[in-house]
This record gives C-alpha cells, structure tokens and sequence, in this order.
C-alpha cells in the first residue's frame, strides 16, 4: 500500500531564489515557488502506513530551511564561495561575482541547486526524519520537487 501527499495541495511549498552556473538563461539569479510531493509504499502499522501530520510535519520543517532563502549549492564545483566580511559571502562564476548577506543563504550539500538535486536532497533528509522518528515499516519513499507548476523532477528511495 501506498499513502501520497500532493505539495501544492498540502501546502508543502517553499519560496526560494536559485541559479545554475552556465545556463544560458537559469545562470542569472531567479525564484521559484516550489512544492514538494512525497509518496511513501508500506507496511501498515495499525490503521496507517503512517500518520499524514507526521509525514507532512517531517517535509514542512524542511521546507522551512528553505524558505525565502538564496539556495547555494556548496559543492558546484563551477562555484568559488568565499567569506567577503562577517557578514556577507561572495559566490563568483568567473566574471559574475554575487555578494550575498550570509544570513540570507542556505547552502545544500548537492553539486547544483537544481530541481533534481533538491530532490535528492529531499529525499535524503525525509529518510533521515522518518529513521530518527523510528519509522520502520516504509519499502519505498518517492518524492518531486516541483519547480513551478508543471514542471519537477522526481527520484526514489528504496529500503
Ligand atoms: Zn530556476
């Protein structure tokens, strides 16, 4: 069996700004507002596979580290981030330098910032929340990233 949360319905959404190095049109700084759909295949526990607030509590807190931030990926390796004061950072791609507020930044720990890799990034800490919460009778977490309405990129986790 399966359970499955839409994010734009569910209100899983974050805003955020992004670029991606390269990209002749995604290379300058934008936003999206995202949403995040997960779907979880398992075992019942009881009534539920698991408990919609629980799973939807999980997604939020993520969301939320997101949320109106400027997304860094740290390990682009395109990307030279450096410390510019105490408190700003500069993200320069060869002529382009940006010089953003530290406090404003969330750096993931992915090698772009794109819908795939936030994804990744996702699923990876979804799967981190359902272990520490001792959840043991999901298979399978499936989860998309929508960038905008349309459009997202999705991957899978298996036990
Ligand atoms: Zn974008």
């Amino acid at each position: 069996m399966f359970i499955e949360i839409d994010g734009w319905m569910a209100k899983l959404r974050f805003s955020a700004c992004h670029f991606i190095p390269d990209h002749p049109k995604c290379g300058c700084l934008h936003g999206h507002t995202y949403a995040v759909s997960v779907k979880l295949e398992g075992e019942l526990k009881g009534e539920f596979i698991i408990d919609f607030e629980t799973i939807k509590g999980i997604v939020n807190r993520i969301c939320d580290r997101l949320d109106h931030k400027i997304l860094i990926a740290e390990k682009d390796p395109r990307l030279l981030i450096r410390k510019s004061d105490s408190v700003s950072i500069e993200i320069i791609k060869s002529t382009k330098k940006y010089v953003l507020p530290f406090e404003d930044i969330m750096f993931l720990p992915t090698r772009s910032a794109s819908a795939e890799d936030l994804c990744q990034y996702f699923t990876a800490n979804i799967k981190k929340a359902l272990d520490s919460n001792g959840v043991d009778n999901i298979k399978k977490i499936t989860v998309r990233v929508d960038e905008g309405i349309g459009q997202g990129a999705g991957c899978e986790y298996e036990y």
